[in-house]
């Protein structure tokens, strides 16, 4: 260790209201994607012990978290939102220099990590059940919506604070204990977001955080038998494999998982509009969103000059230090993303998929330190294609040109993941018939195919989820359980 890196901090596991290192004292490091002579410090490299203990403390804290009142749970939540409120300027930049997402996409999933906190903790004081009428006049006969107990929260690294904020705060607000194993690309967020919770007073054990890799936390957290819910946000191959964990053992589920999400672009579409949106929503956070743009459908009578325009406003893109003002798109998360997404591009290249802009790493002008990949537009993709129809979850955009809405729609369709979709269009009938035909959890007219808000659904169709939804009202459904109740006067 040299005595530059000395001054590197080191972060702990939080367990039972405790900040501790890992039991083994392993410690795994975390880099800057866009240089990754930054070093930003040490975390927890955990075990199967500081899975056990941090269960443990779940347990212990169960009964007395699921009878504190919604109200109360509520005012933690509230507190943390306000804490965090009063961070996001640190907290954008941290994730940032953490991410690789540009700064002012920082500061923005950050503060929409305050606003998460806040709706639930509105949503505590909302009804948490539902009265019946009864064949029996007398009886009073209601349900009620109990939590689960220990649910273990595991989330990627593209949002990673919004994300863990949207399942942790449900989860706590209807009365859950948590163990949370953030991705281990991308810790010191939720070392961040687990600081403003227990500052904000929630009991020891009622939130845990464990540091490290899938192996030695995920997939020993996901296999004990005293977590009861799991949620994860992640790729498909890994929720498959939870599925059938949480499948043999009973547990209940919740996937959120790739998407492939198409822009369908008419002729008679504000073309502007349209631009905008389908170039920020493939090229945004370096096209790592599970809702990016993947795929551009266009109608054929305009599908030359758009594409065009596409190719100028991606080429134009300024890539580079997302920490620097003018940067508009940053690297990809880790070299190995990085070398994914290149090796996807060099493939269609070579396959004869025509490329429009972009189609390389980028290296120059110290980019050679981080994992840059220049944003990628290639025409005339075949809907079959692998670029037609794999996630690449990188900065690379297709255009499909097709003859109507009708066949935009069935090409939309014909992918297996369902998660978000766009229309750009004045039309009123075509956009009420795309709302009707596709096969999307969220869509959209006119903006992009990115973008949640915390009161409303999220989740997708077919491959992209697991027919659960998270946010809004929904995250009352998968974070607690029905109890029915017959009550009839004594006799
Ligand atoms: P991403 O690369 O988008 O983070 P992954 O699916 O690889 O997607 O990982 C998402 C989260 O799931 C991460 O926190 C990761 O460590 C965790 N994870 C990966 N594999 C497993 C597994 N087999 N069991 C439990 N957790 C896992």
């Amino acid at each position: 260790m040299t005595a530059t890196t000395s001054a590197v901090p080191t972060y702990g596991n939080y367990i039972g209201g405790e900040w501790r290192p890992a039991a083994s004292g392993a410690l795994l490091e975390n880099r800057n994607p866009a240089d990754t002579d930054d070093l930003i410090g040490r975390f927890a490299a955990s075990g199967k012990a500081d899975v056990e203990a941090a269960i443990a403390a779940g347990a212990e804290a169960a009964a007395s978290w699921a009878n504190t009142s919604a109200i109360a749970r509520g005012n933690i939540l509230y507190k943390a939102s306000e804490l965090l409120a009063a961070r996001v300027e640190r907290g954008g930049r941290e994730l940032a220099r953490e991410e690789g997402k540009t700064l002012k996409e920082g500061i923005g999933e950050t503060t929409r990590a305050v606003q998460i906190l806040r709706y639930f903790a509105g949503e505590t004081a909302q009804p948490n059940g539902e009265h019946y009428p009864s064949a029996n006049p007398l009886t009073l006969l209601y349900t009620v919506r109990e939590p689960l107990g220990i649910v273990a929260i595991i989330t990627p690294w593209n949002f990673p604070i919004a994300i863990p904020a949207w399942k942790i705060a449900p989860a706590l607000a209807f009365g859950n204990t948590v163990v949370f194993k953030p991705a281990s690309l991308t810790p010191l967020c939720a070392v961040r977001l687990v600081e403003v919770l227990a500052e904000a007073g929630l009991p020891p054990g009622v939130l845990n955080l464990v540091t490290g890799s899938a192996g030695e936390v995920g997939e020993p957290l996901v296999r004990d038998e005293r977590v009861v819910g799991i949620s994860f946000t992640g790729s498909n191959a890994v929720g498959q494999e939870l599925k059938q964990i949480a499948a043999e053992r009973g547990a209940k589920i919740q996937l959120e998982l790739g998407g492939k999400n198409p822009a369908i672009v008419l002729a008679d579409a504000d073309l502007d509009q349209a631009l905008l949106h389908v170039v920020n929503g493939a090229m945004m956070s370096t096209g790592q969103k599970c809702t990016a743009t993947s795929r551009a459908i266009v109608e054929r009578a305009i599908a030359g000059p758009f594409t065009q325009r596409l190719g100028e406003r991606i080429g134009g893109l300024r890539v580079g230090n997302p920490l620097a003002p003018e940067t508009q798109i940053g690297p990809l998360v880790s070299e190995e993303a990085a070398e994914r997404v290149a090796g996807e591009v060099a493939q269609a290249r070579q396959a004869g998929v025509q490329l429009v802009t972009g189609g390389s790493r980028l290296t120059e002008n110290g980019l050679n330190r981080g994992h840059f990949v220049a944003p990628t537009l290639f025409a005339d993709v075949s809907p079959e294609s692998r670029l037609g129809q794999e996630e690449l979850f990188g900065p690379v955009l297709g255009v499909i040109p097709v003859d109507g809405l009708d066949e935009a729609i069935a090409v939309a369709n014909r992918v297996r993941f369902g998660l978000s979709a766009s229309l750009f269009t004045r039309d009123l009938g075509k956009a009420l018939a795309f709302v009707r035909g596709i096969q999307a959890g969220v869509v959209h007219v006119n903006s992009e195919t990115a973008g949640a808000e915390p009161q409303v659904p999220f989740g997708g169709m077919k491959g992209s989820s697991s027919y659960s939804r998270e946010q809004g009202k929904a995250a009352r459904e998968f974070f607690t359980q029905l109890k029915t109740v017959y009550i009839d006067p004594p006799a």
